[in-house]
C-alpha cells in the first residue's frame, strides 16, 4: 500500500514537471471529472455518453458601429443539456471567451441545476468583450445586438433558454436583455422571464445580486452542521475564528467574504486581486476593501504594508478555508502540491483543474465543489423565472395575513403577561419579531437556505454511504448525473 502510495506521488510529481503547461482544457477538465464519477455509476449502456456531450453551441458574430467605425464581435450559447427546459446559464463578458469555456461552463449548468433541482437544462454564453474599454451607450448597444442574434433563434426565450449573469456582467445588461426580448415579442405575457438577474424594478427578484455569495455561505453553514465532515477536513468547531482567504473581490467574492465575517465572525485573513493580495492575520475589513477596489481598479495603494504583488503566492498560505472566487483553473499541476488550506470552496466555476483536484485529494484536503458551492445564484434565478410566470410578488398573498394571525397569538400572550404579573413576561424582542411577516428577501433567503441543506445532504449521504466515492465532487456528479439520467429515461431515451 505504502508503495502504492509512494509511486502515485512519484507519477503526480512527474505530471506536475511534465505537464503544467499543457493540462487538458476546462472542458476536457469537466469531463475527466464526469468520467471519474461515471465509473462507479451502472448507467444504461450508452446514456453516459449522450449525458456528457454538449448538444449544440451556436457562434455569432455581428458588427456594431462604434466610434466612427464598424467593430466586429464574436459570441457564443452553448446548449449541454435539454434533459429539461428551458435551459439555464449565465452570459459572460470577458476577452478570455471561447467555445471551449463556454461549452464547459454548460455542462457544470446541467449538473448544477440537477444537484440543486432546478428544474432546468444546462448552457451558457460569453461576448469576447473587455467591458471596461466601453462606455454605458456602448455597452447597451452591444448588447442589445448579441441579444437580438440569440432571441430571434431562440436562444433567449421564457420556455427554451434563460441567461443569467455571470463574470463581465450584471443587472444592467439583463435588463437591456429582457427589453430587447420584449421588443421583438411585443405579445409574450410570460417576456420578463426571458432572463434573470434584472433590476427589482424591471422585473428582478430581492436577494438575486447576493445570492452566488450568500449560497456559499449557507454551504459553509451546512458543511459545519456536520462533525464527521469537518473532521475529514482536520478542522474543529464552527464558523467563528476561521481563517479564509479569498481570491476575487467581484460579486460573489464580495458577498461571500462579508456576509462569513460579518455574520458568522469569521476572519478574512487574506484577499487576492489582479493586482496583488492584502494580508492581515487580524482579519480585513472587506467592505473598504471592496470601495477601494471599485475605486481604483486594484489593491494596490489600500493599507501597503499588508498589500504584495505577488497575489498567487497567498493562494498557498495557511488558512482553514480557501475560497477560490475568479477565474477558472487557478489551482492547477503548478501549484496544486503547495496548497496548504485543509477545506477550500469552489465559489467560482472550475477553479480547480482535474489534475490539481487529484493532487489535493491526495493530500487530504476536502473539496466543496463548484456545482454545489456556487449553485446559489442559479437558485434564486429559478425563484425569480417562477416569479416572472407567475406574475405576482412573493409574500404579496399571504403576509399580512400571517401577520394577523401572529397578532392573535400575540394578544393572548399579552393577556396572559398582564394576568400572571411579575412572574412572567414576554422576552423583549419577541413580539417585534414575530409579528412581522416574512417580506420577499426573507422568502428568498430562506428558499436558497432549505436548498443548500438538501443538496449538501445529497451529496454527502453518497459521500459517507460508498466506500468508492472518496470526495463531494464525486458524489456530487453521482447525485447530478444520476437525476439527468432519470430525466432521460424518463423520456423513452
Ligand atoms: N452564472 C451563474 C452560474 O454560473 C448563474 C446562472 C443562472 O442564474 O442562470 O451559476
Amino acid at each position: 500500500m505504502k508503495y502504492v502510495r509512494f509511486v502515485r506521488t512519484l507519477f503526480l510529481f512527474w505530471r506536475t514537471m511534465m505537464s503544467a503547461p499543457n493540462e487538458p482544457s476546462f472542458r476536457e477538465s469537466v469531463d475527466m471529472m464526469f468520467n471519474r464519477a461515471v465509473a462507479l455509476m451502472d448507467l444504461a449502456p450508452g446514456l453516459e455518453e449522450k449525458i456528457r456531450v454538449v448538444n449544440a453551441t451556436y457562434t455569432v458574430r455581428f458588427g456594431v458601429r462604434l466610434r466612427g467605425e464598424i467593430k466586429t464581435f464574436t459570441g457564443y450559447r452553448s446548449v449541454h443539456s435539454e434533459h429539461m427546459e428551458p435551459v439555464k446559464g449565465g452570459i459572460r463578458y470577458a476577452l478570455g471567451v471561447n467555445q471551449d469555456e463556454v461549452e464547459a461552463l454548460g455542462a457544470l449548468m446541467t449538473y448544477k441545476c440537477a444537484l440543486v433541482e432546478a428544474p432546468f437544462g444546462g448552457s451558457k454564453g460569453g461576448l469576447r468583450i473587455d467591458p471596461r474599454e466601453y462606455n454605458a451607450q456602448e455597452m447597451e448597444l452591444i448588447t442589445r445586438r448579441f441579444a437580438y442574434e440569440l432571441i430571434k433563434r431562440d436562444l433567449i426565450n421564457p420556455s427554451q433558454n434563460v441567461p443569467a449573469p455571470d463574470m463581465g456582467t450584471g443587472e444592467k445588461e439583463m435588463a437591456w436583455i429582457a427589453d430587447q426580448y420584449a421588443r421583438m415579442n411585443t405579445t409574450d405575457i410570460n417576456a420578463r422571464a426571458c432572463v434573470t438577474g434584472k433590476p427589482t424594478h424591471a422585473g428582478g427578484i430581492a436577494g438575486r445580486v447576493e445570492a452566488t455569495g450568500r449560497g456559499v455561505q449557507y454551504a459553509l453553514r451546512e458543511f459545519f452542521r456536520h462533525p464527521e465532515d469537518i473532521a475529514k477536513a482536520g478542522l474543529d468547531g464552527t464558523l467563528e475564528g476561521k481563517k479564509i482567504i479569498v481570491q476575487g473581490l467581484g460579486n460573489v467574492g464580495y458577498h461571500a467574504a462579508k456576509f462569513l465575517r460579518d455574520e458568522d465572525n469569521a476572519k478574512i485573513v487574506g484577499i487576492i486581486e489582479r493586482d496583488g493580495c492584502l494580508f492581515d492575520a487580524d482579519g480585513l475589513d472587506v467592505e473598504a476593501a471592496q470601495k477601494w477596489l471599485a475605486n481604483h481598479g486594484g489593491l494596490a495603494g489600500y493599507m501597503d504594508t499588508h498589500f504584495d504583488k505577488d497575489g498567487a503566492k497567498l493562494l498557498e498560505a495557511d488558512c482553514d478555508i480557501l475560497i477560490p472566487a475568479a477565474l477558472e483553473a487557478v489551482i492547477n499541476m503548478t501549484n496544486a502540491d503547495r496548497i496548504k488550506a485543509p477545506l477550500i470552496i469552489e465559489a467560482a466555476n472550475g477553479p480547480i483543474t482535474a489534475g490539481a483536484d487529484e493532487v489535493l485529494c491526495d493530500k487530504g484536503i476536502v473539496i466543496i465543489p463548484d456545482m454545489y458551492a456556487n449553485a446559489g445564484g442559479v437558485t434564486v434565478s429559478y425563484f425569480e423565472w417562477v416569479k416572472n410566470l407567475g406574475h405576482i410578488r412573493f409574500g404579496r398573498m399571504q403576509r399580512r395575513h400571517e401577520e394577523s394571525r401572529h397578532q392573535l397569538v400575540v394578544d393572548e400572550l399579552e393577556r396572559l403577561d398582564r394576568y400572571l404579573g411579575d412572574a412572567w413576561s414576554m422576552s423583549p424582542d419577541f413580539k417585534r419579531k414575530y409579528l412581522r411577516g416574512a417580506d420577499e428577501l426573507e422568502l428568498v433567503r430562506s428558499g436558497l437556505d432549505d436548498t443548500m441543506r438538501v443538496a449538501y445532504q445529497s451529496m454527502r449521504e453518497v459521500w459517507h454511504s460508498r466506500d468508492d466515492v472518496e470526495d463531494l465532487r464525486t458524489a456530487a456528479f453521482i447525485v447530478a448525473i444520476g437525476r439527468v439520467a432519470r430525466s432521460y429515461t424518463a423520456k423513452g431515451l
